[in-house]
């Protein structure tokens, strides 16, 4: 099958720039050429007047943290989970993003759905089961109820493996590369969502850190750390982590070791936007709530201080549950303090690298799936309006066939 997107102004994703009316043309899933006059097609898209972009990429979504009232995660069947993963994953094929990064969860069965065609969604790189210590971030238990152990120190969680010491993350590490991870997800600070981890804390000690990243390397593949704090960060570049995830407590010295490791900044600014306005009303619990505020707070802050580091910098939004409709507005949040350029190329550049499908992904060139959207407005000039997908985009598609979205209101 043959789809020709015609008269449309096509995005370079190297130079970041529109580099005028082309026809785009897709054959088979993947972009086989960029020509001036449209050949024949069996599907033509008239894009005259309109934008034609790569599709989005997120790189850090949870399909798993389906609902913000994580009382129901830990009671819902694997069939509540799969009705519900399955609607956020359409949704978020129809908000543009054609790639996502998945950083903790076992989404296999959804990832299997949407290759099967049975399932409408976006490509899916992976973590897998995100690994953390006792106590720590990926560790929702805990408080009056006493949680047995294990004694191979490794316990299954319903989003990750609580494991501790360098034997138990080295065997939670191969757990997750034997079942299909694209690589590893740990956590090495406090977190919002979780009931016994104070955010200032630090989480993993050195070794264990350094036993993950070589068992990713061993792989051919890299670590993904969660982390707020200036401590956390340094530590985890230092043992050779190459994407720190939200980084909101980042501070210059924390920024210049990650740039001197050359490490990745993954902010995800939206979740917090999200959590602050409507976290009371979803479920999440005041303690929560509290330390929602203490990140949301700094996380403007923490761009500017990771961009005058020169941190290299992706673009995630780690939404949960009912949330992940906000997806967008990560774009409006960054804008406040990057030019569209620069979100850009965090967003296409950086985000392919890290969903590790360079070349495939965040690109028209020919070798690429004919991954795309087509935006009314041009988004160098305006790209708060990629806030609203439903107004902004006239067409998204995913391997040359438009996905059929819901109508935008008016
Ligand atoms: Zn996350």
């Amino acid at each position: 099958m043959r789809t020709v997107i015609e008269n449309g102004t096509l995005f370079d994703t190297e130079s970041l720039s529109f580099t005028g009316e082309a026809a785009l043309v897709i054959e088979d899933g993947l972009i086989i050429d960029i020509v001036p006059k449209a050949p024949a097609a069996d599907l033509k898209i008239d894009a005259r007047g309109q934008y034609v972009m790569p599709g989005f990429i997120d790189a850090h979504i949870h399909l798993r943290l389906a609902t913000m009232d994580f009382r129901k995660l830990s009671q819902w069947s694997e069939v509540e989970f799969g009705l519900h993963m399955a609607r956020l994953a359409t949704e978020t094929l129809q908000r543009g993003f054609t790639t996502v990064r998945d950083l903790g969860g076992d989404v296999e069965g959804i990832i299997r759905a949407i290759r099967s065609g049975v399932l409408e969604g976006p490509r899916i790189t992976r973590a897998g089961r995100m690994i953390s210590q006792t106590g720590g971030h990926g560790d929702a238990e805990g408080g009056a109820r006493p949680v047995p152990d294990c004694a191979c120190q490794m316990r299954h969680t319903a989003f990750g493996i609580v494991a501790d010491g360098v034997d138990a993350v080295r065997k939670a590490a191969r757990h997750n590369l034997r079942d299909g991870s694209d690589f590893l997800k740990i956590h090495v600070s406090g977190g919002v969502a979780t009931p016994s981890d104070p955010l200032d804390c630090t989480q993993y000690t050195a070794d264990e850190i350094a036993a993950v990243v070589a068992e990713a390397r061993n792989r051919r593949t890299y670590v993904a750390a969660h982390a707020y704090t200036p401590e956390a960060i340094a530590l985890a570049v230092e043992e050779g982590v190459h994407s720190i995830e939200h980084g909101n407590l980042i501070d210059r010295a924390a920024a210049e070791a990650m740039t001197r490791k050359g490490a990745v900044m993954v902010p995800t600014l939206a979740t917090y936007e999200a959590m602050f306005e409507f976290g009371a009303a979803l479920g999440l619990p005041a303690v929560n709530r509290e330390k929602n505020k203490a990140v949301y707070d700094a996380g403007l802050a923490s761009l500017e201080i990771a961009r005058a580091a020169g941190v290299t910098l992706g673009f995630g939004t780690d939404l949960i549950g009912e949330t992940q409709s906000r997806q967008n507005r990560e774009f409006a949040i960054r804008a406040e303090v990057e030019p569209a350029r620069d979100i850009l190329r965090a967003l296409y550049q950086v985000n392919a690298k890290l969903c590790r499908l360079e070349g495939k992904v965040g690109t028209l060139k020919p070798g690429a799936f004919g991954d795309v959207v087509i935006a009314r407005q041009n988004p160098l000039e305006n790209i708060h309006a990629l806030a609203e997908p439903e107004t902004a985009l006239s067409h998204v598609l995913k391997g040359g066939k438009p996905v059929a979205r819901p109508a935008a209101e008016t």
